[in-house]
C-alpha cells in the first residue's frame, strides 16, 4: 500500500509463529489509528494481525494490518476496576504493568506473549472450571469498521456479547477494557502418571478441585502430568483424591516430557504473582517461533465421559502426530462465537509434531469422534470442519452473520476461510 501516511510496508512474504502458514497478503504497519482508517477505507480486502500465534488462516487477507506496529497503551483505572488497553498490548506487558499497580488478571492462557484483541478473537482460555475464556474479562471494546469509523461497545449493550469473539470480521479491535482484581497469588503442585481408571469417574470433580487444572495425556492408560494451580487464599484444598494415585513431582516438569524447563512456570508448591503460575510459560521467555502445530475440541461437559473414551479409543491412531494432549476446563459464556457458549466445557487440546500431513490424517480421526458429539473448534487451530458441520454448534451465528454485515457491509474483512468455516459461502 502506498500513499498512506504513518505507514510502512513489507513485501517479504511473513509467516504465522509457527510458520505454517504464510500470509499471502501483504503486511503493513500503521502508526496512527488514523493510519489505520485509511488503510481499512482504501482496502478492497483487509485484515488484522496480533502476534500471529493462531495456527491457521484466520488472520489472512490481501492487506495485513499489523496491529502491534500502533503505539501500545495501558490505562489502569483502580477505582472502576479496569484495564484500558490497545489491542496490540500482550498479555504479559499488560500483566507486568498490573502488577505495578497492585492489580491482577482472572486468568492466562498457556503463554502469555499473545494479544490481548488476538486472543480474545479466537475464544482463547485458561483452565478452571469457574473461569470462562480470557473474553469473558472484556468490559469494553473500540472497533474500526468497514468504513472507517469507530464503534465502542460496552457490556450490556445489545452488540456487546457478538463482538468479543469477532474473529477478525467485524474491523479493527483498537482498544480493549478488561476487569481486574487485586494481585494474588498462585502456587502449582505437578502430579505424574495418575491412571485413567481412577481419573475418568471423578473428572469434573478433578478439573474442578483447584482455580486451575490441566491435565497432559498422550492417550494410553495415563495422564502423564496433572497440573494443579491453587490460589493460595481461599484455595487450600488438599489435592482431589483421585490424583493420590499419582507420584508427586520432585523437581519442574515440562509438559511434554523430558524437555527443558527452564521456560516453564515454577512448580514444585512454590507461592508466586498471578502471571508467573496460571501461564504454563514464563513472560521472560517469548519463543519467536515454535516447532509444533496446535489443534483443539471444546465439549459441553455431557459428552465429557463419551468423548475421553473415544479419543482413548482412537489413541494408537493419532499418536504418530501428537506431543501431548492437554485437558482443559472452560466456563460457559455468553459471547456468541465462542467455543464455550452457553455450555460449561472439557477443552480437548492437541500438540502436535510439525507434520502437516500427519495432523490432517489425525484430524480427520478426531473430528469423526468429536464433532458427532457436539465438539466446537478452537478458532486459532489447526481443524478440518468447514460452516456446514459447525453451524448448528453456533446457536448465534445467524445474528452474528447480522452484525458483521452491519459494520462490514462491502465485506472487507470477509476471507475465504471465514466464508469456508463460519458464515458459509457469499454472493459477493
Ligand atoms: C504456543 C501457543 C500456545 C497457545 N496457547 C493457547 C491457550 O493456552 N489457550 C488458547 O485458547 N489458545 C492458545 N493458543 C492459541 C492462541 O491463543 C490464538 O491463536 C490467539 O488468537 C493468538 O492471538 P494472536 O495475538 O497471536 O492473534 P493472531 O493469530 O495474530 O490473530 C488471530 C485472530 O485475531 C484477529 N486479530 C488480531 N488482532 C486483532 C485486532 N487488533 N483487531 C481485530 N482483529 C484482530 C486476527 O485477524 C485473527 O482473526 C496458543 C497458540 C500458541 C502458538
Amino acid at each position: 500500500m502506498s500513499g498512506v501516511s504513518g505507514e510502512q510496508s513489507d513485501t517479504r512474504q511473513e509467516s504465522n509463529w509457527s510458520r505454517n502458514y504464510s500470509y499471502r497478503g501483504q503486511v503493513v504497519r500503521p502508526d496512527s489509528l488514523d493510519a489505520v482508517r485509511q488503510l481499512i477505507s482504501n482496502s478492497a480486502k483487509v485484515g488484522f494481525l496480533g502476534s500471529r500465534h493462531s495456527f491457521n488462516a484466520i488472520a489472512d487477507s490481501d492487506v495485513l494490518v499489523d496491529m502491534r506496529s500502533l503505539p501500545q497503551s495501558i490505562e489502569v483505572d483502580l477505582d472502576r476496576g479496569t484495564a484500558t488497553v490497545s489491542g496490540g498490548t500482550t498479555y504479559g506487558t499488560l500483566a507486568l504493568e498490573l502488577d505495578r499497580h497492585g492489580m491482577a488478571l482472572a486468568n492466562f492462557a498457556s503463554l502469555p506473549h499473545i494479544t490481548v484483541a488476538g486472543a480474545i478473537a479466537t475464544g482463547t482460555h485458561g483452565s478452571g472450571t469457574g473461569n470462562g475464556g480470557l473474553g469473558t474479562s472484556v468490559s469494553s471494546l473500540e472497533i474500526i469498521t468497514a468504513e472507517g469509523n469507530s464503534v465502542h461497545v460496552k457490556r450490556g449493550s445489545p452488540d456487546f456479547n457478538g463482538c468479543v469473539v469477532g474473529l477478525g470480521a467485524l474491523g479493527a479491535v483498537v482498544s480493549v477494557g478488561i476487569d481486574i482484581e487485586p494481585a494474588y497469588t498462585v502456587r502449582q503442585f505437578v502430579v505424574q502418571d495418575v491412571p485413567w481408571s481412577t481419573l475418568i469417574v471423578e473428572l469434573r470433580a478433578v478439573m474442578g478441585s483447584a482455580y486451575s487444572v490441566s491435565l497432559f495425556t498422550r492417550w494410553a492408560d495415563s495422564v502423564t502430568q496433572a497440573w494443579v494451580k491453587q490460589r493460595v487464599a481461599g484455595d487450600s484444598a488438599p489435592l482431589h483424591p483421585a490424583l493420590s494415585a499419582g507420584r508427586s513431582a520432585e523437581r519442574d516438569l515440562h509438559p511434554v516430557g523430558d524437555l527443558d524447563t527452564a521456560n516453564c512456570t515454577p512448580q514444585l508448591g512454590l507461592e508466586g504473582p498471578s502471571f508467573d503460575r496460571l501461564p504454563h510459560f514464563r513472560i521472560g521467555f517469548t519463543p519467536s517461533a515454535g516447532a509444533e502445530l496446535q489443534s483443539e475440541f471444546l465439549l459441553d461437559w455431557s459428552a465429557a465421559t463419551e468423548a475421553v473414551e473415544a479419543m482413548r479409543a482412537i489413541g494408537d491412531r493419532i499418536r504418530p502426530a501428537l506431543l501431548i494432549s492437554e485437558l482443559r476446563a472452560v466456563a460457559a459464556d455468553q459471547l456468541w462465537m465462542s467455543p464455550s457458549y452457553a455450555r460449561d466445557s472439557l477443552a480437548i487440546h492437541f500438540t502436535w509434531r510439525p507434520e502437516p500431513e500427519l495432523v490432517r490424517s489425525a484430524l480427520t480421526v478426531i473430528e469423526s469422534v468429536l464433532l458427532p458429539l457436539g465438539a466446537r473448534p478452537h478458532w486459532g487451530k489447526v481443524f478440518l470442519a468447514g460452516n456446514e458441520q459447525l453451524r448448528d454448534q453456533y446457536p448465534k451465528l445467524d445474528d452474528f452473520s447480522a452484525l458483521a454485515e452491519r459494520l462490514d457491509p462491502r465485506h472487507a474483512f470477509r476471507s475465504g476461510w471465514l466464508e469456508q468455516h463460519v458464515f458459509g459461502s457469499s454472493q459477493r
